[in-house]
């Protein structure tokens, strides 16, 4: 007999299990279904971001930070080390400690607001009377029916054609955060935010990194100037990026690792020889083993689930949500998604605004971004005016010991209107929340320029870029 419920969601990541939690407190009888497992079998709810992703990337980069500044930086502060030793084991044990703590986390969560678990892989069997059955497989197999459905099975990552993940040799996201040595050479094609992030911890571990990229310009998608100030500090590095390139054929058959033949992008013939390789060329969709033809849910060429600005599919009653459809493919996107597809069952109005989500990469000099870049308003047409200001004039960059970069912000010439703030330097992940909020309320830059901001702090590097969109900085 199936269990009924009425709101089934398929994947427990940052889409499915935020939409199961939501709807839980709008009073929903809740089940949330999710089949990733942890090396011992049990459910690690939290999707790609927590397993493989956002998180255990995040915890790497703390690490090998670390291990970079005592090499390199303690010597400044008057602190002698000796020599500095990395244990890559600990390392990657403490990682996979902080991907449990958030497993369990959400697996507590779902017990404080009422969701049933279920851990196992969901597929749709047919629709029936009132909504669609669902079969969980898994070691207790269980038959659900949900009144409304949210299916949130997010994405996977894209290999090379004809060169599959071996997670030896040749590795996705997965096997580039578990990595049991730092290898002497690194190969990674593609530079973005995966293969930068992947290759500035393996680099400050001692890894001799290359990175293989096809499109002519680095970080197309920011704003330029942002982009030129990023690739100067990581060329200091000595993270090797290669634009441009054209990527021919992998062999990974040689017993030392692997071999990848490129043209240049002058049009030479070239060879990079690697102990290993992480291919980081996009994600995509991951319908599998959803059954999606058993209902008839539409899917593009691209294979990612049809839906509209509010995540109906084609079919009545059942959503989509996160990296599954269309948009960037981001964790917070995934959740405002959840979030909002959860009040619409409920009848209220869910809302996500794409214009103020927040990007971020989480290199050193980190990276972030919300709204429009200068490029995008240039070929618009649309007057603006700009403001920078370098975290080389202000106090706290200097006591930190990191003054790379600036805060850009970008304005509307007539109205002032807030269009898009973009900062590479410290801290710049936590610095785009006040722009994120500014634009959510369609602050102007002199709104943040009146601010009182607290000295000494970064955030007066904000301060001072929305001053220098009138040209009235007042520390530079
Ligand atoms: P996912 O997180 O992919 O979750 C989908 C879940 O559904 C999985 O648990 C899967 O097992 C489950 N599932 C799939 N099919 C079924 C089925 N049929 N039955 C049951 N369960 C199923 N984003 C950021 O915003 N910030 C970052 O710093 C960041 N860093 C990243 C670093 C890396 C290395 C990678 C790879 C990604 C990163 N991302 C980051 C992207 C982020 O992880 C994704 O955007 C986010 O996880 C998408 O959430 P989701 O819920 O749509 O899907």
């Amino acid at each position: 007999m199936a269990q009924a419920f009425d709101v089934v969601v398929i994947g427990a990541g940052p889409g499915g299990y935020i939409a199961a939690i939501r709807a839980a407190q709008l009073g929903f009888k809740v089940a949330c279904i999710d089949e990733w497992k942890n090396t011992a079998g049990g459910p690690a709810p939290g999707g790609t971001c927590t397993n493989v992703g956002c998180i255990p990337s995040k915890a790497l980069l703390q690490s090998s930070e670390h291990f970079e500044h005592a090499q390199h930086h303690f010597a400044d502060h008057g602190i002698s080390t000796g020599i500095v030793k990395m244990d890559v084991a600990k390392m990657i044990a403490r990682k996979d400690a902080i991907v449990k703590q958030n497993n369990d986390g959400i697996l507590y969560l779902f017990k404080k607001n009422k969701v049933t678990f279920f851990h196992g892989r969901g597929s749709f069997l047919k629709a029936v009377d009132g909504g669609y059955e669902i079969a969980v497989a898994g070691d207790k197999p269980e038959m659900l029916v949900g009144r409304q459905v949210v299916v949130a099975t997010g994405s996977i990552a894209r290999a090379l054609p004809g060169v599959p993940f071996d997670e030896d040799k040749v590795l996705s996201n997965d096997g580039a955060l578990r990595m049991g040595a730092v290898p002497k050479k690194l190969a990674i094609i593609g530079s973005g935010v995966i293969g930068l992030e992947m290759g500035s911890v393996w680099r400050r571990l001692g890894a001799e990194v290359t990175i293989l990229e096809g499109m002519p310009t680095f970080l197309p998608a920011v704003d330029e100037q942002i982009a030129k100030e990023a690739k100067k500090a990581f060329d200091k590095q000595g993270l090797k990026i290669e634009l441009g390139v054209k990527v021919g054929e992998v062999k990974t058959g040689n017993k030392k690792g692997v071999s990848i033949a490129y043209t240049t992008a002058a049009g030479e013939a070239a060879t990079l020889d690697a102990d290993r390789l992480i291919v980081s060329i996009g994600r995509v969709p991951n319908t599998d083993g959803l059954n999606a033809q058993a209902v008839g849910l539409q899917l593009d060429e691209r294979g990612a689930i049809v839906v509209d600005d509010q995540c109906r599919t084609n079919l009545p009653g059942v959503w989509a949500v996160g990296d599954v459809v269309r948009g960037p493919m981001l964790a917070h996107k995934a959740e405002e998604e959840g979030v909002a597809v959860a009040e619409r069952i409920a009848g209220q109005h869910g809302h996500v605004n794409f214009n103020t989500i927040p990007w971020v990469i989480y290199t050193s000099p980190e990276i972030a971004w919300v709204g429009q870049t200068e490029q995008q308003l240039k070929a618009a047409g649309r007057a603006y005016k700009a403001g920078t200001f370098p975290f080389l004039a202000n106090g706290r960059a200097r006591a930190l010991g990191d003054t790379t970069g600036m805060v850009k912000f970008l304005a509307d010439a007539a109205t002032d209107e807030i269009l898009g703030v973009h900062i590479v330097g410290p801290m710049a992940s936590e610095l785009i929340a006040e722009a994120v909020v500014a634009m959510e309320f369609r602050a102007s830059a002199e709104d943040i320029a009146r601010i009182c901001h607290a000295h000494p702090s970064l955030s007066e590097a904000t301060k001072e870029a929305a001053l220098a969109v009138d040209k009235r900085t007042l520390n530079f």
